[in-house]
């Protein structure tokens, strides 16, 4: 079946709110397994809605709407929509007694234009809205069915999900189930390449792989006649994903991100950490403390831009700093050594290197970052050279940061494992 989506709204067309809305229905409907091949928005006109209206019953055989349902003059998606499927409109008695009642619980006077959205196309079907006054409609004629929702995201998520949801589930019995197999360490054409032979003899599930910063997600998709069975056909290529790549997954849960992962990681091994930053000035720090709860393992973090204060918070020496310079392996290994011992940390991680877009030299070009990860006494060091704009060289030292600090707490696993 196909659906299309129709949002109402001058403000989207201004740009005065973003269309969140949009947004989550395509999710929704997608994880319906429905095909979704338009999507407009228009502004609170009914000539152009209705036009836009017309084209949607003649391609699609779900129209959603959303938004216009209000109670001022400008809301006229309900009246607009009610003509184009030819149904007059008459007042719902349980609609006007939920504005009644909405009213009544915040002591709010009734406005004659309150009742207006009591009024319903005839022999449709009300959504009831226990948070706002405006109910939402299911309309069916024939081979088109229209569903009309309130435009804020608080009043039309739990009517989509609750009554909405079931319902289109009830006319397509096909679910679509995805799993995000998160990993770091790896970039997305090598990570690509590992499953290519997946990608191409693939039907249900799918596998595709996206990249972000720093990470690699890769999305596996099956379509089923129930939730269960899609995920009984994602379970073995999740299984596979992970024996190809091992270490490097560090999560199947959409929710977590990488500070999420390495804090359980800091959790589970009772191990202590802290920052030493140059280029990224506390962007590493901050990361970690997107995560409730870190403070039992992250107390403190330095922020050391100048060579002095590297000198001086943590101990770097001057003449390594004269020699080798303060972009170089051997200051980010002393930062990081200094930084642990300024901290009374099991773990520090350090990060030096130069963002640009001025600073840089044949020798020593911009994009050129040295983390360092020290851990009780064993010290893991990268060098990287990074392209892109000052924010986007400091956004990729952070997350190869948080890759090396995540290897560095799993190898100190393995040896302690292993005495
Ligand atoms: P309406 O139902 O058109 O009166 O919309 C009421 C309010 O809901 C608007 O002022 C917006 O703040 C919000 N809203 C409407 N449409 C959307 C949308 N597509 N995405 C997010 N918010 C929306
Ligand atoms: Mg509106």
């Amino acid at each position: 079946m196909t659906v299309e989506l129709i949002c109402v709204g001058t403000e989207l067309l201004l740009g005065n709110t973003v269309n969140t809305n949009a947004a989550f229905l395509s999710e929704q409907c997608a994880m319906l397994g429905l095909s979704m091949y338009y999507q407009s928005v228009v502004g609170d006109n009914p000539g152009r809605l209705e036009g836009l209206l017309q084209a949607a019953k003649g391609r699609s055989d779900i129209i959603i709407l959303s938004g216009g349902l209000g109670p001022t003059q400008d809301d006229l998606t309900k009246e607009t929509a009610a003509a184009v499927m030819g149904k007059k409109l008459v007042e719902d008695s349980k609609a006007r007694e939920g504005i009644q009642q909405f009213m009544a619980k915040r002591g709010r006077e009734i406005t004659e234009n309150n009742w207006k959205q009591a009024m319903v196309p005839e022999g449709c079907k009300v959504l009831y809205n226990p948070n706002g006054t405006a109910p939402g409609i299911i309309i069916e004629d024939g081979d088109t069915c229209m569903v009309l929702l309130p435009g804020p995201p608080n009043e039309l998520i739990p009517m989509f999900e609750e009554q909405v949801y079931p319902y289109l589930h009830n006319l397509q019995p096909e679910v679509i189930c995805s799993r995000m197999v998160k990993l770091c360490g790896i970039g997305e054409s090598a990570a690509e390449t590992e499953i290519l032979d997946l990608i191409e003899g693939q039907q249900n599930p799918t596998v595709a792989p996206y990249a972000k910063t720093g990470e690699v997600h890769l999305r596996i998709t099956a379509k089923a006649e129930s939730e269960d069975a899609a995920y009984a056909l994602i379970g073995p290529m999740e299984e596979e994903l992970q024996r190809r790549f091992g270490s490097l997954v560090y999560t199947d849960d959409p929710q977590v991100t990488l500070e999420m992962a390495i804090a359980k990681l800091l959790e589970g091994r009772q191990l202590t950490v802290t920052t030493a930053e140059s280029c990224t000035g506390g962007l590493l720090a901050g990361r970690l403390i997107n995560v409730p709860g870190i403070s039992s393992y992250f107390k403190e973090g330095h922020i050391t831009y100048s060579n002095e204060a590297k000198e001086k918070i943590l101990g770097v020496s001057h003449d390594t700093l004269e020699r080798y310079g303060a972009v170089s392996a051997q200051t980010a290994e002393e930062m990081a050594k200094g930084g642990a011992r300024a901290a009374g940390a099991d773990i520090c991680v350090a990060i030096t290197g130069i963002a640009g877009p001025e600073g840089g030299t044949e020798e020593k070009p911009v994009g050129l970052v040295y983390i360092s990860c020290w851990c009780k006494g064993r010290i893991l060091t990268q060098k990287n050279l990074y392209t892109g704009s000052r924010s986007k060289i400091r956004e990729y030292s952070v997350a190869s940061a948080l890759t090396l600090l995540r290897q560095a707490i799993l190898e100190e696993g393995n040896t302690q494992d292993s005495q």
